[in-house]
């Protein structure tokens, strides 16, 4: 029993130590014919041993050289990485003696992997670039992170994917190309185009409050200098200056009319309305036209005190009073003589500038107003009210103070007086202040 257990053990090692010996020699076979340049023998060579063991790391090895691109003939890049990744860094002396013996050069095996790895990668990442293929490039950036090829390819990749963003032309695609590759060249010109439209929207709104987001979220933007340019006319010309709910006399935007322009006693306008309304005076004047101001600016309380008058001394439903009211005089919070870009001039009635003086007056303002900045805004086509031949504005503030109105000013803002419930309902920002579908003519 023990002999017979002796005696199998001795055949196994001598069929091992056969076997061994003899895949070293075929080995060293394969390298000799390689050496040679035969290469077809040292193939079959090699693959008939991988036949037995697929892993044989020398076999691997072999036809890795053989393929890897060393050779001038054989040259197959995928091949040789396929061969190559089952032959480990480090060989056992046995194997380095016949590499030594038969392939002095190439006994080690990094340098022959790195060569390889690098054919590889120079030919994929080529057929990439020309494929220009953004599931490729994401491919091969995954693979290859670490190789000198990946930031050739990461750039072409950015490349692409910005240019299928601006194909999209929208400002979440920028944000996320800016978020997604924060290091990416083209996130230069993605910051600008996300400027543009960030800006584009907020002048859409044209709300203090848009301007003022804008400039807190983006203060590199080169829209900025023109965003505070907006923030400062919005703080100018705030809600409370557009309803005439300031103090003309403590108001810096306002001044007092001097009493050789006007017959009452204590009247305000905004400083430039007035400075080119003193030019025309003396224009006028020197054509023997004498200018008198009924009223200039006009606060919301003071309108408050008109309407509600008007609107006690009238009968009717709510609608029929305001509208009366609505011929000559305006809803509180929608005059522009709140702005004091507005004035009324030498008499109320259109009749009186039919004739005589009335007429001289109303002639020579047709002639001059507009050469210092006024023009008659109530000509009976234009806004909801009749034909004021008396009321003059100063357009170059007048429509500065007109738009910000129409962006700032909601019906909300209407309120304190009799009938604020109707403002909505008659529209009276659209047909009064904006001047909607009107002109008839
Ligand atoms: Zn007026």
């Amino acid at each position: 029993m023990k002999y017979r257990f002796v005696f199998w053990i001795s055949t196994l090692a001598i069929v091992l130590a056969w076997q061994t010996p003899a895949v070293a020699q075929d080995l060293k076979k394969g390298f000799k014919q390689l050496a040679k340049a035969n290469y077809a023998q040292a193939h079959q060579i090699f693959e008939s041993i991988l036949r037995q063991d697929a892993c044989q790391p020398l076999a691997n090895y072999g036809l890795a050289l053989m393929y890897s691109g060393q050779t001038s003939t054989g040259f197959d890049r995928w091949r040789a990485f396929e061969y190559i990744q089952n032959v480990p860094d480090r060989l056992v002396a046995a194997d380095r003696e016949i590499l030594q013996k038969y392939t002095p050069h190439w006994e080690q095996v990094p340098p022959i992997r790195a060569l390889i790895y690098d054919s590889l990668y120079a030919y994929w990442h080529a057929q990439v670039l020309a494929q220009d293929r953004t599931e490729l490039y994401e491919h091969f950036l995954e693979a290859c992170a670490n190789t000198r090829w990946a930031p050739v390819v990461a750039s072409a990749y950015h490349q692409r994917v910005f240019t299928e963003v601006c194909a999209l032309d929208e400002p979440n695609a920028y944000e996320w190309f800016i978020q997604s590759f924060p290091e990416a060249e083209p996130v230069i010109q993605a910051k600008q185009e996300r400027y543009r439209w960030a800006y584009a929207e907020a002048c859409l709104s044209n709300k203090l409050s848009a301007y003022q987001d804008f400039v807190r979220q983006y203060p590199d933007a080169p829209q900025v200098a023109e965003a505070m340019e907006r923030i400062a006319l919005k703080q100018k010309y705030n809600k409370a200056f557009l309803l005439g709910k300031t103090y003309p006399a403590a108001h810096p935007l306002f001044v007092r009319v001097r009493a050789e322009h006007t017959p009452k006693a204590e009247m305000y306008m905004h400083r430039e309305a007035y400075e080119a309304f003193s030019r025309m005076y003396e224009a006028a004047l020197r054509d023997g036209v004498k200018l008198s101001i009924i009223s200039g600016m006009r606060t919301f309380e003071q309108q408050a005190m008109i309407w509600n008058y008007k609107w006690s001394k009238l009968k009717g439903d709510g609608i029929s009073r305001a509208q009366n009211i609505m011929v000559y005089s305006s809803m509180p919070g929608i005059s522009r003589h709140h702005w004091g870009t507005d004035v009324d001039l030498n008499h109320l009635t259109n009749s009186y500038f039919d004739k005589g003086e009335g007429k001289k007056v109303y002639d020579w303002l047709l002639r001059h107003a507009r050469e210092f900045g006024f023009y008659q805004v109530f000509d009976g086509h234009e806004r909801a009210y009749a034909e004021e031949r008396w009321h003059w504005s100063y357009m170059p503030v007048a429509d500065v103070c007109l738009q910000e109105y129409l962006s700032e000013i909601s019906y909300d803002d209407l309120r304190g007086f009799v009938g604020e419930e109707l403002a909505p309902q008659l529209r009276v920002i659209e047909r009064y202040v904006k001047g909607e579908g009107l002109r008839t003519e």
